[in-house]
């Protein structure tokens, strides 16, 4: 057996974004924002190049940005990471969970899945010779049945992989959530990673429940973000981790081999431009507008749907339009209707087929119309 991967081919998001491409299709697959990120940010990057800011960074990151994180999250969730030995500038949420997982999981380890679940969780425990242990959420509430986790822990069990906001679902942990999740890992060594990218997208007046919040939860987290999801520039590839120190001591000693350090003017950039929280506070409203939008215009679609709570995506229903498989009909609606989207069967266990796309609206208000015209003519 040559590959470690055998199961893999292109991820969805690749295959999604070069088809929008190839048909000039108004691109909702993918998720990132076709609006620019700020010009303040940009500016910043570009005075820290001019100051010279253009060598290594120390390996755990600029140290002032990791005290502006400890700071926003203290401001966010009243609790200490101490910036010297628990926070880590990453190559984005990626790399971070890449780190967590392969520090951890050994041979034969368990690590638990939700379903639906963002692509890159499964096939880093696989490299790492763990089992992936699945737990299925269903359409339209996707919640989570804690006796349900309860049933799937074992002495196996390393670690548990929770997302909240949940992409591609929007479905947020509730404070009820978090304290069945506390109760399950309390008196166990189960590590937690907590994939909190879409921190600042909760909708409805619903809060986003961190990790970090409750005590004994904290002290098995990481708790992981990305800067790029939050200040509207994926292709910056910057996030951070925190955890306590006895985790984050070995989720080092990966992150120093992988990559070493972070590319320095950006976290420069950051590190001025996090301090102010208005340049990150209005992002709950900006995207729940875009959401209310996206809403309205697709109200007399044929698509039926639940407001999603969190994150920037919206999962459209498609029964009443066709049985085709989700694969199917999105590789249709590019081609026929110039729209990319994401079938969420490739999120899902045994690829179930729940008639079921998800749609990206952190677009322009132009782009979301112009998009929401289309899928009212679809019949
Ligand atoms: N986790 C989730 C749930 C995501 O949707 C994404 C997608 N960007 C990531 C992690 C990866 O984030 P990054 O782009 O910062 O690597
Ligand atoms: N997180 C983004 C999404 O869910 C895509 C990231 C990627 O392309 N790997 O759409």
């Amino acid at each position: 057996q040559i590959s470690k991967l055998p199961k893999l081919s292109e991820s969805i998001f690749s295959t999604m974004s070069a088809l929008a491409n190839q048909y000039d299709a108004i691109n909702l697959s993918q998720g990132f924002p076709n609006f620019k990120t700020s010009e303040k940010l940009q500016q910043l990057v570009t005075e820290a190049m001019q100051n010279g800011h253009n060598q290594y960074a120390p390996m755990r990151g600029d140290l002032e940005l990791r005290e502006v994180i400890a700071h926003k999250i203290y401001k966010s969730h009243q609790t200490q990471y101490n910036p010297l030995t628990e926070i880590t500038i990453t190559a984005g949420a990626t790399e971070a969970l890449f780190n967590a997982i392969t520090a951890f999981v050994h041979q034969n380890d368990e690590v638990i899945i939700f379903k639906p679940a963002f692509d890159s969780y499964e096939p880093v425990v696989e490299l790492n010779g763990g089992v992936p242990v699945f737990i299925q959420l269903n359409y339209p509430d996707y919640k989570i049945n804690w006796d349900e986790v309860a049933s799937k822990i074992n002495s196996k069990t390393k670690m548990m992989i929770v997302n909240t906001p949940l992409n591609p679902t929007g479905t947020l942990f509730t404070n009820n959530d978090m304290l069945a999740l506390q109760n399950l890992i309390k008196n166990t060594n189960i590590i937690v990673l907590s994939d909190e990218v879409y921190e600042h997208m909760t909708y409805d007046g619903l809060l986003h429940e961190s990790a970090c919040k409750y005590p004994t939860l904290k002290e098995h987290s990481f708790v992981i973000a990305s800067f790029g999801k939050t200040f509207h520039n994926t292709g910056w590839k910057i996030g951070y981790t925190a955890a306590p120190k006895h985790l984050m001591d070995e989720f080092i000693k990966v992150h120093e081999f992988n990559v070493f350090s972070i590319n320095t003017p950006y976290q420069k950039a950051f590190a001025t431009y996090i301090q102010d929280e208005n340049n990150y506070n209005y992002l709950n409203q900006f995207y729940q507008d875009k959401r209310n939008l996206f809403l309205d215009g697709i109200k007399n679609s044929k698509f039926t749907f639940t407001p999603t709570k969190g994150t920037y995506f919206q999962l459209l229903k498609y029964d009443t339009i066709t049985q085709e498989n989700d694969v199917d009909f999105a590789k249709r609606l590019v081609k026929e209707f110039r729209i990319a989207t994401i079938p969420i069967s490739v999120f899902n266990t045994n690829q179930l087929d729940e008639k079921v796309l998800r749609f990206c609206f952190a677009k322009t208000d132009e782009t979301i119309k112009k998009a929401t015209e289309i899928l009212c003519q679809i019949h």
